[in-house]
């Protein structure tokens, strides 16, 4: 009923029909759908200027729950403190399940918002592995409308997230064929793509970055050769992107700046920041003088969620919403979204630390009872007993053994879980979408993770698309 009444709505709204008049034509919708749509909605008066729109920044946090958003601004400023990304004016709530599980994976919820389809877990930007993959990316569309393009990644590029903005690919898992096709679509779909993920794009066999990854290398791939081909600029050392960026270029670029995934920024082993990213892909792209779309994925909330670490989960999310708070102050006339795929681990919060408890006080148990006041629902912080190592890989570091850390401080250190697991599962409940400058207002309800697509769209073809 939800659905056929958005449905009727936006075709009313479509036709520039008044809000109100489409709430009445169709009865059996509560009054309430017209207010949830209002925004959305509201008819064009004669002399009506659209608002400037300089650009779309989309932020995905990977894995990021509503329960670690909580956490994260605890751990950092208390009980009154607030995070950046809770200044954003406007927020809804988002559904998220696959076309084949009521619980997405990072590539299907990235399609969804990417491409506006549902499609099975585990295909990236298309519907199914059978499926040729003729939906087009909300890249494709900015490109179209004569917009610059660039994706910002902490995590491989080749990972699910950017790299269903980017191609189509039977298999997530796939990182060297998800490689080679994003060395055919830069200078087509994406003007810049930044993050880690370089021993995808390395030719060298020999490379030592390389030779602890678990997984066979396509001997004959040639990444980094066809992105000279296709005229790509390819940065590896960051001091050069940097110096770069203040020249406009008509060429694509790529920044590879990990050979996987970045190491966590609270294990202190790296001074790049997601934040400097997002500002060198803006001023890459803000060169061309057009209009752009950014999307930014925050993918190490995830990774360590999956590990049960909060210290490094929570940090993560300061790291992204360091991002946003850049982004907030220095883009005016800039549509920023900020949303995550899916929940991950089932982080809770539980009773009843005191109001004044933050930072590292919150890793461990609470004094007063003993009892842990971070727990999770899956992954290795089942094995509270510290009988075993565990076989498992930091982003940006070789597979290893990891002894178990007693220590609530220790970034390392796992809270425990319900269910056993090497890596916690997603779970399934609805997520968050927050909504800033212009056409923000369109955010609010109860939304699919489809319907970010269908709202950037808009946005930038500055027409209302009806839904499927
Ligand atoms: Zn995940």
């Amino acid at each position: 009923m939800f659905q056929s009444c958005v449905t009727l709505v936006r075709e009313k709204c479509r036709k520039r029909i008044s809000v109100w008049a489409a709430s009445t034509a169709f009865g059996m919708c509560a009054a309430g759908w017209g207010i949830l749509m209002l925004g959305g909605c509201q008819p064009a008066k004669p002399g009506d200027k659209a608002p400037k729109l300089d650009g779309i920044v989309l932020f995905i946090s990977d894995g990021t729950s509503q329960e670690l958003i909580s956490v994260a601004r605890y751990y950092s400023q208390g009980a009154r403190g607030r995070l950046a990304l809770e200044e954003m004016a406007h927020s809804a709530f988002v559904r998220t399940p696959s076309a084949n599980s009521l619980v997405t994976d990072s590539s299907a919820a990235a399609t969804a918002i990417a491409r506006g389809i549902k499609v099975v877990n585990g295909v990236v930007g298309k519907a199914s592995a059978t499926d040729p993959g003729n939906a087009p990316s909300i890249l494709d569309l900015a490109r179209k409308a004569g917009w610059s393009t660039g994706v910002v990644s902490d995590d491989s590029l080749t990972g699910a997230t950017p790299a269903s903005f980017l191609v189509e690919n039977n298999a997530r898992s796939d990182n060297y064929g998800i490689a080679e096709k994003i060395a055919d679509q830069l200078g087509k779909r994406a003007d810049v793509a930044l993050g880690g993920g370089s021993r995808y794009f390395t030719d060298d066999v020999d490379n030592p970055a390389v030779f602890y990854f678990p997984g066979a290398r396509r001997q004959s791939q040639r990444v980094e050769e066809k992105l000279r081909e296709n005229g790509v600029r390819i940065f590896k050392d960051w001091d050069a992107l940097k110096e770069y960026a203040a020249r406009p270029d008509d060429r694509p670029v790529i920044g590879l700046f990990a050979p996987g995934a970045f190491s966590y920024y609270v294990d202190g082993d790296r001074t790049l920041r997601l934040k400097d990213m997002v500002e060198q892909a803006v001023a890459i792209l803000r060169a061309k003088n057009r209009p752009f779309f950014l999307m930014v994925e925050a993918g190490l909330p995830d990774k360590a969620c999956h590990q049960n670490q909060a210290k490094r989960a929570i940090t993560e999310v300061l790291e992204l919403d360091a991002a946003i708070d850049w982004v907030r102050k220095n883009l005016p006339n800039v549509l920023v979204l900020a949303t995550t795929d899916h929940n991950t681990a089932g982080l809770t919060f539980n009773g009843y630390p005191p109001i004044g408890a933050r930072g590292e006080a919150l890793l461990g148990p609470d004094p007063s009872n003993q009892r842990p006041i971070l727990t999770w629902a899956s992954g290795p912080g089942f094995d509270r007993k510290n009988t075993r190592t565990i076989i498992a890989q930091d982003p940006g570091k070789p597979w290893r053994e990891v002894i178990e850390q007693r220590t609530p401080s220790n970034p390392h250190y796992r809270q425990p879980a319900l269910i056993e697991g090497r890596a916690a599962l997603h779970s399934g409940g609805d997520v968050w979408l927050l909504a800033d400058g212009p056409g923000a207002e369109k955010v609010h309800g109860y939304v699919e993770n489809t319907d970010i697509f269908r709202l950037m769209a808009e946005a930038i073809e500055g027409t209302t698309r009806p839904s499927p």
